[in-house]
């Protein structure tokens, strides 16, 4: 653990079998109050590890906040745990509702990702439920949270942490932003050395590369000395990193956009063949399973999104999404 900014802590919380690694997990130390911002995953290791941070900095779990950046399991893994050991819960309202909802298999959270699938094309992929890694992480009981609303304040020592809206990673993921010191804590908003994902949530979200894009602004214009991610190495210039996320969309859309002349009339899996993965597999087939919903979930919000350009047209026939261009 180390001190990277007065009374800020950040300890690496390892993710094994993790393309992000580890959670940076960042503990705020106040003289009342503390604050600790996300949990890792739900595992025996990574409770005695932030047991330890207890100790080592004498917070009392009665007098310290744990703030849920989004939804995601490496993030809210052991919300109950810590709930449970008496620290007050922050979670914006989308996010800590849609977590709630993600805890038995028939909740919503995992029919409507069946069905996105189903809407993709996939089906003929046979992917199973139980090998999505949200789903075998999934939290295992409600948490009671505190509506973290965006434009309130929580103050911690000498510190007033604004609650920003950041949505598009998740629909309600939430940033902590100290004007006077000039510090984000952006969760997965904005990482250094990887693409956060942007995944198809629903028709009821929208267009959610878009919305996303223009969280990227909202950030992009504000006055930012350090920018605290959730995974890998810190970013030292924001808007140059920002420069770089735009840049690998527009070109993730001029791929999508060259996919639909190639094949005409197309499903978000036939999309998806077509996209460049990173992945070390020679072709669809060899794709892992569990990689398959996030390659169509990022692919089809790069379609809507070409869709509400207005270049776009989709039909649904028999149950799947058909996307083409416009003429
Ligand atoms: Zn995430």
């Amino acid at each position: 653990m180390k001190e990277i900014y007065k009374n800020i802590y950040l300890k690496e919380l390892p993710l094994p079998n993790n393309p992000l690694k580890y959670l940076n997990f960042y503990i705020i130390k106040g003289q009342e109050e503390s604050l600790i911002i996300d949990t890792g995953f739900n595992r025996e290791e990574i409770k005695e590890e932030i047991r330890k941070v207890f100790a080592e900095l004498k917070l009392e779990p009665e007098k310290t906040i744990l703030f849920l950046t989004h939804l995601h399991s490496d993030h809210t893994g052991l919300a109950t745990y810590l709930e449970k050991m008496g620290l007050k819960v922050y979670a914006s309202k989308m996010d800590g509702d849609l977590l709630n909802s993600s805890v038995e298999k028939s909740d919503p959270m995992w029919q409507n990702t069946i069905q996105h699938g189903i809407w993709q094309g996939l089906e003929e992929d046979q992917l199973d439920i139980e090998d999505h890694p949200g789903f075998k992480f999934r939290p295992t009981a409600h948490i009671n949270y505190i509506p973290a609303i965006p434009g309130e304040v929580i103050q911690i020592g000498e510190y007033n942490f604004e609650i920003i809206d950041l949505k598009g990673h998740t629909p309600g993921i939430v940033g902590l932003y100290e004007k006077e010191h000039k510090i984000l804590f952006c969760g997965d908003h904005i990482l250094g050395d990887i693409t956060p994902n942007i995944t198809f949530w629903g028709f009821q979200y929208g267009d959610i590369l878009g919305t996303y894009l223009k969280s990227l602004d909202l950030v992009y214009n504000m006055n930012i000395e350090h920018l605290f991610s959730s995974h890998r190495s810190l970013v030292d210039d924001h808007r140059k990193r920002i420069e770089e996320l735009y840049a690998h969309h527009e070109k993730r859309l001029n791929e999508a956009r060259q996919a639909l002349r190639k094949s005409g009339k197309s499903t978000v899996r036939t999309v998806t063949k077509q996209l460049q993965w990173d992945i070390k597999s020679k072709n669809w087939d060899e794709f892992p399973k569990s990689q398959k919903w996030f390659a169509a979930g990022e692919a089809h919000a790069h379609l809507e999104h070409l869709r509400a350009l207005g270049e776009v047209t989709m039909e649904e026939e028999k149950g799947v999404l058909y996307y083409w261009l416009k003429e």
